[in-house]
């Protein structure tokens, strides 16, 4: 299994660092998590897909098979309706992708 977040989509919250902090950290100038293990062990499985289901945005996305994980997660074509629907809100409060420095 491999595990993604979408950063475009991470709200921050840490909560899946507090579930797992070998598996997911938090960056240091943003707080948007990322993944820092290559495979998660088949003994993390299920508390991966915790973190996963208690994630408030869905950011986080299972690969479950390792074997041509790399395609897979690069060829996705689109993403789900529901994701999408998230990306295009995100959008809207923010049309001009300007993170508000001046
Ligand atoms: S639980 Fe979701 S929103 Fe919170 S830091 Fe993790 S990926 Fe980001």
């Amino acid at each position: 299994m491999r595990v993604v977040v979408d950063h475009d989509l991470c709200g921050t919250t840490g909560q899946c660092v507090l579930t797992l902090p070998g598996t997911f950290r938090q960056r240091e100038p943003d707080g948007v998590a990322e993944v820092c293990v290559a495979t998660v062990p088949q003994a993390l499985h299920a508390a991966v897909r915790l973190a996963a289901s208690q994630c408030p945005v869905a950011a986080i996305r299972l690969i479950e098979s390792d074997a041509g994980d790399d395609e897979r997660a690069s060829a996705d074509p689109a993403p789900s309706p529901a994701v999408a629907e998230r990306h295009a809100a995100k959008d809207q409060r923010n049309p001009g992708g300007h993170d508000g420095t001046v």
